[in-house]
């Protein structure tokens, strides 16, 4: 079997002819394996859902009770039969719940690993190296300029910046799934155990995280009663990164306006967002991850979806790995 014939991009995402389904469709479909939970991954309105339970829940949760025709949860490691193609879900590593898809044929094994990273991370299970034929891999951070630091620095940053100014609130930009709970779950791993304040879109995905065994601590609404403002001096909220800047943040006395994200490595793009604290903190693996995933699997081929390819292309080449870009659309650049 070619692999071409296993699995292929279309229009639609990665589609298996053989089994009939599609993984992380961006469009409507009859039967879709999701990876993760992120809203360009996981989308509503499909025929049959496959996912992890806690992938599901995520969905469920975003999207209402009829975000599928219908749900099945898979456990991880364990194969599934789908017209006679094997299909195996691993962890990946990138947030609560999310999966690689390993899809097995003819004696071809290809996986496709969605979002990954391979740091710790005391949110979710860890990736597992899964050994393959085709690895498809995401490059978000492909470039070399992208080396994420070691993210207990940047915690410990945030933590330097709220003892320096006890008199303002840190304002945390972070996105609502898997960032915000990863942040507050390593605050808490750094010894702050003060109450943090959420922005009111966060707390249904904390909640969740929360009924799935991460503890994540004392929590609040960050809803400032009229002349209580400086109730808030010295804390922590945690809020969608689009508010740092914007007229919410004015309730908190002197906001510092922080965002935890692998794009904070870009001193611009920090500048630019109004970024007084940049945490470059991220749940997609950074150039030397990529990098060494790839020499530890050694597949026979690496396919290279959503992100920046050409660069991760070009070293697969200079390291023997015949490589070629999906050019797949619909997926977003850390967009949560
Ligand atoms: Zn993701």
């Amino acid at each position: 079997m070619r692999p071409e014939d296993l699995l292929r991009p279309t229009p639609q995402g990665l589609y298996c002819p053989p089994g009939d389904f599609h993984i992380d469709p961006t469009q409507p479909v009859e039967r879709a394996l999701i990876t993760h939970g992120h809203s360009d991954h996981a989308r509503a309105g499909h025929g049959h859902v496959l996912a992890t339970r806690e992938t599901l829940r995520i969905m469920q949760a975003r999207y209402g009770d009829d975000f599928a025709g219908s749900s099945e949860a898979v456990t991880l490691g364990e194969a599934l039969r789908i017209k006679g193609v094997t299909v195996t879900f691993h962890p990946a590593g990138h947030v609560l719940g999310s999966a690689q898809i390993a899809v097995e044929a003819g004696g071809l094994r290809i996986v496709a690993s969605g979002d990954y990273k391979r740091r710790a991370d005391p949110t979710c299970l860890p990736f597992v190296p899964v050994p393959c034929d085709i690895f498809i891999t995401e490059a978000t951070f492909g470039l070399p300029v992208f080396r994420h630091p070691p993210a207990d620095g940047e915690i410990a940053k945030l933590l330097a910046s709220v003892a320096q100014f006890p008199e303002r609130t840190h304002l945390v930009g972070a996105y609502s799934l898997g960032k915000a709970q990863r942040v507050i779950r390593m605050l808490r791993d750094a010894g702050y155990d003060r109450t943090i304040y959420l922005h009111g879109s966060m707390e249904k995905l904390c909640r969740l995280y929360e009924s799935e065994g991460i503890a994540l601590g004392p929590l609040a609404n960050a809803t400032v009663a009229s002349g209580h403002k400086a109730d808030f001096a010295g804390a922590i909220v945690i809020c969608p990164p689009s508010e740092i800047t914007e007229r919410w943040a004015r309730r908190f006395p002197e906001p510092v306006a922080c965002f935890a994200s692998g794009w904070m490595r870009i001193r611009q793009r920090a500048k630019v967002a109004g970024v007084e604290l940049p945490l470059i903190l991220s749940d997609h693996a950074d150039w030397d991850e990529l990098t060494a995933t790839i020499a530890e699997l050694s597949p026979r081929e690496v396919w290279v979806t959503h992100g920046r390819e050409e660069a991760l292309v070009r070293w697969c080449s200079l390291a023997g790995i015949p490589a070629r870009p999906l050019h797949l659309i619909g997926y977003e650049d850390e967009a949560e």
